[in-house]
């Protein structure tokens, strides 16, 4: 079964940019509830059960129809917040998949990441992702769907309000520059 992967760094790693308090009850409460919910789901399913959580997601189709949305939310849930917790490692941290690529983003990806993220509407997620052809791209998802389908997630910005409200309440735009500035200050 699923558990909630330790945060590789310290609640407080990422102050000012991103407040201690939200990555607490971000990880320990937020991304914790999409682990249990998605071992609920597929508790019923041992046959299930073994199959990776991508494979799953990828394949909703074929997933018994009374938890299909369920995984899709909590199992989707569970493996964004996964990867979001990794990009935002600081580059001294283990596990960080970004390696220096913060500093290195362009400008006019950042405007056109910003740009996708404030039309956003709703609960759900801005990724710059690298196509199977090798181009790079910047789409939303709603709610906890995976960007994966696409091809490889570079970045991934959740837009729930529970990732910034207790900071930045209705100003998203603040929070996305902060996710920015951070990624440049420490990667
Ligand atoms: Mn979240």
């Amino acid at each position: 079964m699923y558990t909630l992967p330790p945060l590789p760094y310290a609640y407080n790693a990422l102050e000012p940019y991103i407040d201690e308090a939200t990555m607490k009850i971000h990880h320990l409460k937020h991304h914790q509830t999409y682990v249990d919910k998605l071992n609920a789901a597929l508790e019923p399913y041992p046959e299930l059960q073994n199959k990776k959580l991508e494979e799953l997601l990828e394949n909703l189709a074929e997933v018994p129809e009374v938890i299909r949305t369920a995984l899709r939310n909590h199992g989707g849930g569970h493996w964004n917040h996964s990867f979001f917790w990794q990009i935002l490692a600081p580059t001294s941290s283990q596990g960080s998949t970004l390696g220096d690529k913060g500093r290195t983003l362009t400008e006019e990806i950042k405007k056109q990441f910003k740009d996708s993220a404030l039309a956003c509407f709703g609960s759900g997620w801005t990724w710059l992702i690298k196509k199977p052809n090798g181009q790079l791209t910047i789409i939303n998802t709603a709610n906890q769907d995976t960007p994966f389908a696409e091809g490889k997630p570079i970045l991934g910005l959740d837009l729930w309000e529970h990732a910034y409200y207790l900071k930045y309440q209705n100003r998203r735009a603040e929070y996305i520059d902060a996710f920015f500035n951070y990624l440049t200050n420490n990667k």
